[in-house]
C-alpha cells in the first residue's frame, strides 16, 4: 500500500516539476509577482524569479551553458542592448510577439522585446512653476532654472539614455554643452532616486526634476508619499523639433533557454492583453499592445508625443552619454 502511494506520488510531481521556467529579473519582485502568479494560474507553468541588480550580462557569461536561466527581464533599453552585445541571448521568432509588439519596440534582430514603455518627464511644483513654463528638454539647461532644479545621479542608466537621446539627436557637443547646463542648475547633489526628487520639490528644496512616469502613481498610491506626489504637476517635455523621451521594459531569452517552450509561453502572455493590463493597472506604465487601456491615472495625464528617435540609437549612445556624464562631473 505505502509502496503504490509513493509511486503514486511520484507520478504527479514528475510532470509538475518539467513545467518550470527561470527569470532572472532585474525588475522589482514585488511588480513581477502579479504577473508570475496570474501567467502560473493560467497555465500551471511555475515560474522562479531571480532578482539580479547588477551584473546580469557577466553572470549569464559566466555561467555560460550551465545557466538555469530561461528570460530576461530587465528595464532601459541599454541594458537590453547589453545583453545582446555579450551574446548571451538568442533570437525569437514568434507571430504572437509580433502581432502584440509594434516594430518599433523590438528588436530587428528578434533579440530583445518590449513589454512597457515609460516617459521621462519633467516633476514640476505647482506652487512655484507656472503651466507652460518648462516645454522643452533643452530649456532644462537656461538661466532660468537657476539653483531649482533635483537630480538622482547622472550616471542612472534612465539619465544615461535621455543624454544619449539627445547625443543621437543634436550631437556629442550640443549634448555637452546641454548637460553642462543642467547641472549648473542643480540646487544640490544628485541624490536618491526619482521619488526623492518629488519629495525634495515637496519639501521646497528645488521646483523642477526629471523623472519617469510611473513613479507618480506608486507614489499617488502610498499614503506615506502621496502628499509629496499632490505638489507637482506632470509636465511631458519635448526635444526641440522632436517629442517626449522614451524609455521601456523589455524581455529576452537567453541562448542556453533549458525550457524554451514554455519560456516563448511566458514571453507571448507577458504581451498578451491580460499581462498588459497588470503593467498599466499595478505600475502604470504605458502598455505596448495597441488596444490595452491605460490605467485612468495615466490617461488623466493626457497624450503626448513619443519622441521618434529609434531605441536602438538610443543604446549605441550609452558610450558616449557615460562619457560625457562622466567629463561633466555631473554628481560632484
Ligand atoms: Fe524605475
Amino acid at each position: 500500500m505505502l509502496r503504490l502511494s509513493t509511486l503514486a506520488l511520484l507520478a504527479i510531481s514528475v510532470p509538475a516539476l518539467a513545467q518550470e521556467i527561470n527569470v532572472y529579473s532585474h525588475r522589482q519582485p514585488e511588480l513581477i509577482q502579479p504577473l508570475v502568479d496570474a501567467f502560473t494560474a493560467e497555465t500551471g507553468i511555475k515560474v522562479n524569479v531571480a532578482f539580479v541588480d547588477k551584473g546580469m550580462a557577466e553572470r549569464l557569461q559566466a555561467e555560460g551553458d550551465r545557466s538555469p536561466a530561461d528570460l530576461v527581464l530587465t528595464v532601459d533599453i541599454a541594458r537590453l542592448a547589453q545583453i545582446v552585445e555579450a551574446d548571451v541571448v538568442q533570437p525569437v521568432q514568434s507571430a504572437v510577439l509580433e502581432a502584440n509588439i509594434p516594430e518599433t519596440l523590438r528588436d530587428p534582430n528578434d533579440k530583445w522585446f518590449g513589454l512597457t514603455s515609460r516617459a521621462r518627464i519633467v516633476y514640476a511644483s505647482k506652487e512655484r512653476v507656472q503651466p507652460g513654463e518648462v516645454t522643452t528638454y533643452e530649456d532644462l539647461a537656461s538661466e532660468k532654472w537657476k539653483g531649482r532644479i533635483c537630480s538622482r545621479s547622472g550616471l542612472n542608466d534612465y539619465n544615461i539614455a535621455l543624454l544619449g537621446a539627445m547625443v543621437a539627436r543634436n550631437g556629442e557637443e550640443a549634448a555637452t554643452k546641454w548637460i553642462e547646463g543642467v547641472k549648473a542648475n542643480l540646487a544640490r547633489k544628485p541624490e536618491g532616486g526619482d521619488r526623492d526628487q518629488v519629495k525634495a520639490i515637496a519639501a521646497g528644496e528645488c521646483d523642477i526634476a526629471i523623472g519617469n512616469t510611473y513613479y507618480i502613481g506608486q507614489m499617488l498610491n502610498d499614503p506615506e508619499q502621496k502628499a509629496a506626489a499632490e505638489a507637482v504637476n506632470l509636465v511631458f517635455p519635448t526635444f526641440v523639433g522632436g517629442g517626449t523621451h522614451l524609455n521601456i521594459s523589455g524581455v529576452a531569452m537567453t541562448k542556453s533557454a533549458p525550457n524554451k517552450e514554455n519560456a516563448l509561453k511566458f514571453m507571448e502572455w507577458l504581451s498578451g492583453d491580460t499581462a498588459q493590463k497588470i503593467y498599466a493597472e499595478t505600475n502604470y506604465e504605458y502598455p505596448v499592445k495597441p488596444g490595452v487601456e491605460r490605467s485612468a491615472l495615466v490617461q488623466s495625464w493626457g497624450e503626448f508625443t513619443p519622441d521618434t528617435t529609434p531605441l536602438a540609437d538610443i543604446a549605441k549612445a550609452r558610450a558616449a552619454a557615460l562619457k560625457i556624464m562622466e567629463t561633466v562631473n555631473f554628481d560632484g
